[in-house]
C-alpha cells in the first residue's frame, strides 16, 4: 500500500469496487485510503483476507513468493500487477519503456519530445504519477508514456502497448529474480502480447539482446549505434540519422554521456515511428534538461563540479555515470548490497578517477574488489558516512574535477531511497560553500 498500491485502491474504489488494501508494515498516507470507502489492515501478512477475494493487485515491491501471493496463487485467484490493472482502465494508446537502465530518463524525455510536438501526453511510472491515477483522468487523444520495470511485467498478462522500447539489459535485481534469464523472460513480457500494428523498439548495440527472440508480432524497429544493415536509427560521424538523412549531432544534445546518446536514439526512433514531426523531434531532443539524480549537477564550487547520480544503482549505470566524464573523478561509491560483481568498475574507475571514496554496507566489498586500481595511483578511502565522504572529496578536488556520487549500490542501508540520498548529497554539497 505504497504509492503505486494507494494509487490503484483509489482508482478501483472511485470505479465503485468493493477494495482492501492491505500492507505488511504502514506506509505513509496508506490511512487516509479509508476516506474514499477502501478497508485498509496495516501491520499484516494478508493472509486471513484472501478469503473471498475474487482478485489480488499486487504492488511491484512484493515477491511472487510472499505467503499471500503464493496461496492466492495456490487457489487459482488472478493476481495483477498495477501496470495491467492500469492499462485495462485507460483506453489510450501507450509507448512503454524497459530495461535495466534508463527508463525513467527515456520516459520523461519522450514525454518532452511528444510536449514540443505540441501533442498530448501523460508519463507515467516511477516518477511522478502511478499509471492507475491517469484513469477517468486523461483527455481521449493523448498517449500514455509509462516506464514499465521488471517487477511490474512479471505481474502483466495481456498488456500490450502500441510502441514498446527495450533499451538494454544488465545484472540487475537478481536478488529477486534469480538469474539474469528470469530477469530477461520478465522484461521480454513487454513484447509478448502486441500485435502487428504495434510498434518494438530495441537496441541493436546490447550484446545481452544479441540472438534473443523478442515474442509478440509487433514490427521490430532498430537502433544502434553502429551502422548495422536493419537499423532505422544511427550514429555515424557523431550524428544521428534516421532513415538516412540527419537528425542532429551527438554533441547538441542536452545530456552529458555517451549512454545518453543512445538514449536519445532511443526516443527518437519511439517518437518518430508514432507519427511525430522530425523537427519537433530534433527540438525535443536538443532542449531536454534531464531527470533529478541522474548526472544532475548539484553546484560548481572553486572550479569542482558536484553531481549527484544518486540513481546509479546498479554497476553497469555507475560504470556509464564514470564514462560521461573525461577524467579527474572523485567518485563516491557504495550503499546496499545486491550481490553484484563489482569487477566491471575496475577499468572505469583505473582510467578516470583521482581517488574513489567507499561508503555504506558494500564499502568492505568495494574496497576488495578496487584493491589492484591503488597501484595505477587511485587512492581509496574509507568514510565514515556519505558526509565524510563528500568532505574528503570537496576538500581534494582541485579545480576542473568532479566530485561524482554514483554509487553502483541501493541506498536502503542508510537511507529511505535513492532520492533522499541525491537530497541528501545536494544539502552536503550547499554546506561547503
Ligand atoms: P531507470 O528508470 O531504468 O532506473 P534512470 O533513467 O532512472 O533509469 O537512470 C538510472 C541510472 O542509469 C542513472 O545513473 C543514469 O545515469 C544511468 N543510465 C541512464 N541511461 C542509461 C543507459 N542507457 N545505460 C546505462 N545507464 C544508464
Amino acid at each position: 500500500m505504497a504509492r503505486s498500491g494507494q494509487a490503484v485502491a483509489r482508482m478501483l474504489a472511485g470505479r465503485g469496487e468493493e477494495v482492501t488494501g492491505v500492507d505488511s508494515g504502514h506506509p505513509d498516507g496508506a490511512a487516509g485510503l479509508r476516506e474514499v470507502g477502501v478497508e485498509v489492515v496495516l501491520d499484516a501478512d494478508g493472509l486471513a483476507l484472501l478469503e473471498g477475494a475474487r482478485t489480488v493487485v499486487k504492488s511491484p515491491g512484493v515477491p511472487r513468493e510472499a505467503p499471500v501471493i503464493a496461496a492466492a496463487l495456490e487457489r487459482g485467484v488472478d493476481v495483477l500487477g498495477e501496470l495491467e490493472i492500469a492499462w485495462r482502465a485507460v483506453p489510450n494508446r501507450f509507448v512503454a519503456v524497459t530495461g535495466t537502465n534508463g527508463k525513467t530518463t527515456v520516459a520523461e524525455w519522450l514525454g518532452h519530445v511528444y510536449r514540443a510536438a505540441g501533442e498530448p501526453v501523460a508519463v507515467a511510472g516511477n516518477v511522478g504519477t502511478p499509471l492507475s491515477a491517469l484513469a477517468g483522468e486523461i483527455e481521449p487523444d493523448a498517449t500514455v508514456v509509462c516506464e514499465a520495470s521488471s517487477f511490474q511485467l512479471e505481474d502483466s498478462v495481456a498488456f500490450a502497448p502500441e510502441c514498446a522500447v527495450f533499451l538494454n539489459l544488465a545484472p540487475d535485481h537478481l536478488d529477486r529474480h534469480g538469474d539474469l534469464e528470469a530477469y530477461l523472460d520478465a522484461k521480454l513480457r513487454i513484447f509478448a502480447n502486441q500485435g502487428n500494428d504495434d510498434l518494438a523498439v530495441y537496441n541493436a548495440d546490447d550484446p545481452a539482446l544479441a540472438g534473443v527472440d523478442l515474442g509478440g508480432c509487433a514490427r521490430r524497429i532498430v537502433f544502434c549505434t553502429g551502422g548495422g544493415p536493419d537499423c532505422e536509427v544511427v550514429l555515424a560521424k557523431g550524428t544521428i540519422f534516421y532513415d538516412d538523412a540527419p537528425l542532429l549531432a551527438a554533441g547538441e544534445l542536452g545530456l552529458p554521456g555517451d549512454h545518453n546518446v543512445s538514449n536519445a536514439m532511443a526516443v527518437a526512433v519511439a517518437a518518430l515511428s508514432m507519427g511525430l514531426a522530425r523537427d519537433a523531434v530534433r527540438e525535443g531532443l536538443r532542449t531536454f534538461a534531464g531527470v533529478a539524480h541522474r548526472l544532475e549537477q548539484v553546484g560548481e564550487i572553486g572550479g569542482v563540479r558536484f553531481v549527484n547520480d544518486s540513481k546509479a544503482t546498479n554497476v553497469a549505470s555507475a560504470t556509464v555515470g564514470l564514462r560521461a566524464f573525461a577524467g579527474g573523478v572523485h567518485a563516491i561509491l557504495g550503499g546496499s548490497e545486491k550481490g553484484e560483481d563489482y569487477a566491471p568498475l575496475l577499468g572505469p574507475v583505473r582510467e578516470l578517477c583521482t581517488a574513489c571514496y567507499l561508503t555504506g554496507a558494500s564499502a568492505e566489498r568495494l574496497a576488495e574488489a578496487l584493491a589492484p586500481v591503488i597501484g595505477s595511483g587511485v587512492e581509496l578511502h574509507r568514510c565514515d558516512d556519505l558526509g565524510d565522504a563528500v568532505r574528503r572529496a570537496a576538500a581534494a578536488a582541485r579545480p576542473g574535477e568532479t566530485v561524482l556520487l554514483s554509487p553502483a549500490c541501493a541506498s536502503f542501508d542508510a537511507f529511505e531511497n535513492f532520492e533522499r540520498r541525491g537530497e541528501r548529497f545536494r544539502e552536503l554539497v550547499g554546506e561547503i560553500s
